[in-house]
């Protein structure tokens, strides 16, 4: 089940919503890639709380596009570890090559909290479990 964020005032909508109850945006107007590049950059929002919920949708969603910028958070973030371990949750549900060598890499990462988290993330994947399960981990 996918939770729906206006892109504007990031309230939760309603999927079939045509404009944010809670701020008027007209949601039908706005394009998918418009709304990716919106996630994109809410990775860097002042706001921890959107940050991660900007991770947890863009896992949700799979955008591949997404990759390289969750790859340098991980490299260059070390304080938010709830931002970090829905970053490795993201990249575990997205399916691009690049994916298992970036969640390797976070096993050596500076905060151990995110080394072990990584290190779960790998032997989920490994152990083939169902992705759907893993959103308790992101609670
Ligand atoms: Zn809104």
């Amino acid at each position: 089940m996918l939770t729906y964020y206006c892109p504007r005032c990031w309230q939760i909508v309603d999927e079939k919503d045509k404009t944010c109850p809670h701020c008027g945006f007209s949601l039908e107007e706005f394009s998918n890639q418009e709304y990716h590049q919106k996630l994109l950059d809410a990775l860097h929002h002042t706001i921890p709380e959107r940050r991660l919920i900007a991770a947890q949708i863009i896992g949700n969603l799979k955008i591949q596009q997404a990759v390289p910028l969750l790859k340098e958070i991980l490299a260059n973030e070390t304080e938010d570890y709830y931002f970090l371990r829905a970053i490795l949750i993201a990249l575990a549900k997205i399916d691009h090559a690049e994916r298992m060598a970036i969640i390797e890499n976070a096993t050596h990462h500076p905060s151990s909290l995110v080394r072990s988290f990584a290190q779960q993330i790998l032997q989920k994947i490994k152990n083939n479990e169902p992705i759907e399960t893993w959103d308790k981990f992101s609670g």
